[in-house]
């Protein structure tokens, strides 16, 4: 998949303006890429016809090659599509019990899902009770029960003889004696989407009110997956959607299928079979994941990145000039720290080949993040007069720096130094200025 992605960039590198075949071209391609992360054809096909329209005549934005462009859109329209935000499972107000039903196939994760829930919840001061509506799996109950006691908090069950619904309307009074505040409950599934089970989760919500239902989903059965959730979604009505077993190697297309078809947001992913394994859902991690393609994601963000852009620029400004101090120096810093480095912004500007990471290791080593707490602690005790004026500092000032950071004179040095260096280098550096946010990417 990514190798197809990279293709579509390869094809469209060479070219200075995208016309409307090229966006035709680069779409058929991400087209293929989308049905084989398993998402759903009529979302693949609504999906691009609306980014084909987005993209046909819309200027290419500084920074990007027009294939970059095109893959910008693309990733915004996909993070639109699953629901710009997170989202939280909603809970009644005040001391109100809310009630939450599960509910999926055989097997999706809906027992371990149910723990792992009642642990956030726990952790957040709830009072969750766990109850057991599975009676049809033998281990079913045992499970729910040993999940419980590893979470630490209460399991509701009464055998298997009883009907799901009167266990939900035993585990109600028992909840509000025992002042639990969330109920969830745990159901039975199937293999397939049959009437009995649809029949049984209606009757649960008949006889205890169920504030919401949430649907679990094993994101390895893929396309499958889109009809379970709207199968669900028409028959009893979901709320939102946890989609499991991410940790795998599936792209997890299934997540864009099933809120492209229901509607309904996903709250939480399972990335794993222990109860910790339960991740907030984020839209832009999730459209990363099924374009597959990480890295060109996080140098499009770079380039357009425009709110740091201005003061970069400053800095710059100041460092080819040479006016660079020592504030300047902690600003540049921390800027570099966001943009990811020196030597990746340097591998973004055009005309500035072998400025790669080889002749500035130490500005981005993880070494070097922990130096910059030290550092700041050294600029900020030297006086503004001394900030402003690296020529001011001498040996005894040094002594007092030293001191007023808590580090060896020795590190001090070692700081002048790099400044110095930086300094000298800055005033080097030919054309940087107008390559920021300049015009062709790396690509
Ligand atoms: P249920 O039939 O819907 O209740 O499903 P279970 O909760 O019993 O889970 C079925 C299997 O899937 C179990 O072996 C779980 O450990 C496993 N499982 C559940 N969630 C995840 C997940 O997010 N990742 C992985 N790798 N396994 C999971
Ligand atoms: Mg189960």
């Amino acid at each position: 998949l990514t190798e197809k992605l990279q293709n579509v960039f390869k094809n469209l590198r060479s070219k200075g303006r995208l016309t409307e075949d090229d966006v035709k071209a680069a779409l058929k391609e991400v087209k293929m890429a989308l049905l084989e992360a398993d998402v759903n054809f009529k979302v693949v096909k609504s999906f691009v016809k609306e980014v084909q329209e987005r993209a046909i005549g819309q200027d290419v934005m500084n920074g990007l090659n027009p294939g970059q462009m095109v893959i910008k859109i693309v990733n915004e329209e996909l993070i639109r599509l699953m629901g710009s935000e997170t989202t939280e499972i909603k809970l009644q107000p005040g001391s109100a019990i809310t009630v939450i039903m599960m509910a999926g196939l055989q097997g999706a994760g809906k027992t371990t899902t149910t723990a792992k829930l009642a642990g956030k919840f726990k952790l957040k001061g709830k009072k969750p009770l766990l109850v057991a509506c599975d009676v049809y799996r033998p281990a079913a109950i045992k499970q729910l029960e040993i999940n419980g006691e590893k979470q630490g908090v209460e399991v509701f069950s009464m055998g298997d003889k009883i009907k799901p619904a009167d266990i939900a309307k035993a585990a109600m009074e028992h909840a509000a004696k025992n002042k639990n505040n969330i109920v969830i409950l745990d159901t039975a599934g199937r293999l397939h989407i049959d009437e009995e089970m649809m029949a049984e989760l209606q009757e649960i919500k008949e006889a205890v009110t169920v504030h919401q239902t949430i649907l679990v989903v094993d994101a390895m059965t893929g396309q499958d997956a889109v009809n379970v959730a709207s199968n669900f979604n028409d028959k009893i009505g979901i709320d939102g959607v946890i989609v499991t077993k991410l940790d795998g190697d599936t792209r997890g297309g299934a997540a864009l299928s099933i809120k492209a078809v229901t509607g309904k947001p996903i709250l939480y992913v399972g990335m794993g079979e222990k109860l910790s394994d339960l991740e907030q859902f984020y839209p832009d991690r999730m459209a990363s994941r099924i374009l597959g393609m990480g890295d060109v994601l996080t140098l499009i963000e770079k380039a357009g990145a425009e709110i740091d852009e201005e003061q970069a620029k400053k800095t710059m400004e100041k460092m080819k000039k040479a006016q660079f101090d020592y504030e300047d120096y902690l600003d540049s810093m921390s800027q570099m720290k966001k943009m990811g480095g020196l030597s990746s912004i340097m591998g973004m500007l055009p005309g500035m080949p072998g400025m790669g990471n080889k002749k500035m290791p130490e500005l981005d080593s993880e070494e070097n993040e922990k130096k910059m707490a030290r550092m700041e602690a050294m600029i900020q005790s030297m006086t503004v007069e001394e900030r402003r004026n690296p020529d001011l500092l001498n040996p005894s000032r040094k002594h007092r720096i030293a001191k007023g950071a808590g580090v060896d004179i020795a590190e001090v040095n070692r700081m002048v130094k790099q400044f110095n260096e930086t300094r000298k280098m800055m005033k080097k550096l030919p054309g940087l200025m107008g390559g920021m946010g300049g015009k062709k990417g790396k690509f």
